[in-house]
C-alpha cells in the first residue's frame, strides 16, 4: 500500500468564515494533508446577504475562491466551499442548505468536488416595524443561537447590521433601520454566515466528510485521488410483472477524475417495487 500523495502536502482553505475547524477533522483523519486556512476578501465574488449579487454558479465561485488562496501562497493544492440556502430547486416550497466543496490540484491538472444537500437549516426573514412582538419569529429563527441581519425594507439590500445575537442590538439595529427605510419597515432575516449559522455549519461538516473520503481514495488504473461514485446504471425489472424500468437505479458506477477509468460500485436495488412499477401502479 502506497501512502497517499497529498500525505502531509500543504493544502490552502481560502475562507474568511472560519470554516477551517469544520473542514479539517475530515482531511487529517481521511488524507493526512496539511490542511490551513487563508483569510482572503472574497466577497468580490458574492456575498452571502446578498448586497454584492454571486454571478458565477457555486461550484465555480468555489474553484475561483480556491485559486485566490493557491495564487497567494504559490501553493498547487488548494480547497474551497460555497453554498447556497433558499428554495430548493427539487422541492421549492421548502428551503434548502446546498454546499459545494473543491478540492483543486493544479499538479495533477484535476478537480475533486462534492455536493451535499440538507433541509436542516435555519433560514428566517420577516418585514416589521419597530415595536412588533416578534417572539414567535425569534423562535423559528432559532434567536440568539442563529444570528440575524437587520436592514432598511428596500429592494435593493444595504446597509445591512450583521452577526446580532444579542437581544438589545436587535432592538437599535431596527431602530436604526427603520429611521432610513423609505417606509420605516424593516427586514430581519438569518445571517446565514457559516460563522453565526450552527444549522450551516453541520452541513459544511458533512460535505467535507464526504470530499475528504473521495479524495482519500484513488483511481485502481492510474493512483490519482478522487476516484468514487460519478454516475448511477439505470434499468431495473418490476419483482412482479417483470416489466423493465428504464430510469430506475440500479448500481453505482465508480470513475476517476482523470483517466476513463469506471467500475461499478455498490447495488442499490436489484428490482423494482410494484408501488414504483409504471404497469402495476400507474
Ligand atoms: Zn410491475
Ligand atoms: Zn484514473
Amino acid at each position: 500500500m502506497t501512502a497517499h500523495p497529498y500525505l502531509e502536502k500543504k493544502v490552502v482553505l481560502t475562507s474568511k468564515h472560519e470554516k477551517l475547524k469544520l473542514i479539517k477533522p475530515a482531511f487529517d483523519a481521511l488524507v493526512g494533508c496539511e490542511l490551513f486556512e487563508e483569510n482572503l476578501d472574497t466577497d468580490q465574488l458574492g456575498t452571502f446577504s446578498g448586497e454584492i449579487e454571486r454571478v458565477a454558479s457555486p461550484r465555480e465561485t468555489a474553484l475561483q475562491k480556491a485559486r485566490l488562496g493557491m495564487k497567494e501562497t504559490g501553493l498547487l493544492l488548494g480547497l474551497a466551499s460555497e453554498g447556497s440556502i433558499g428554495p430548493d430547486p427539487v422541492i421549492p416550497f421548502m428551503n434548502s442548505n446546498i454546499e459545494h466543496l473543491v478540492f483543486v490540484d493544479d499538479e495533477n491538472g484535476i478537480v475533486i468536488s462534492e455536493i451535499y444537500r440538507s433541509f436542516d437549516i435555519t433560514a428566517a426573514t420577516i418585514t416589521a416595524a419597530p415595536g412588533q412582538d416578534l417572539t414567535s419569529f425569534l423562535g423559528t429563527a432559532d434567536f440568539p443561537r442563529h444570528a440575524l441581519i437587520v436592514r432598511p425594507n428596500t429592494r435593493v439590500k444595504s446597509d445591512c447590521i450583521k452577526g446580532i445575537t444579542d437581544p438589545d442590538h436587535l432592538i437599535a439595529a431596527i431602530e436604526v433601520s427603520s429611521k432610513i427605510s423609505p417606509n420605516g419597515f424593516v427586514v430581519i432575516e438569518s445571517d446565514l454566515r457559516a460563522m453565526h449559522s450552527p444549522s450551516r455549519r453541520k452541513n459544511i461538516e458533512e460535505v467535507a466528510k464526504l470530499l475528504a473520503l473521495r479524495v482519500s481514495h484513488l483511481c485502481p488504473e492510474c493512483d490519482i485521488p478522487g476516484w468514487g461514485q460519478v454516475d448511477y446504471k439505470k434499468g431495473l425489472n418490476c419483482s412482479e410483472c417483470g416489466m423493465n424500468n428504464l430510469t430506475a437505479i440500479s448500481q453505482e458506477i465508480l470513475g476517476c477524475v482523470k483517466c476513463d477509468h469506471r467500475q461499478p460500485g455498490k447495488v442499490i436495488a436489484e428490482s423494482l417495487e410494484p408501488a414504483q412499477c409504471n404497469f402495476c401502479n400507474p
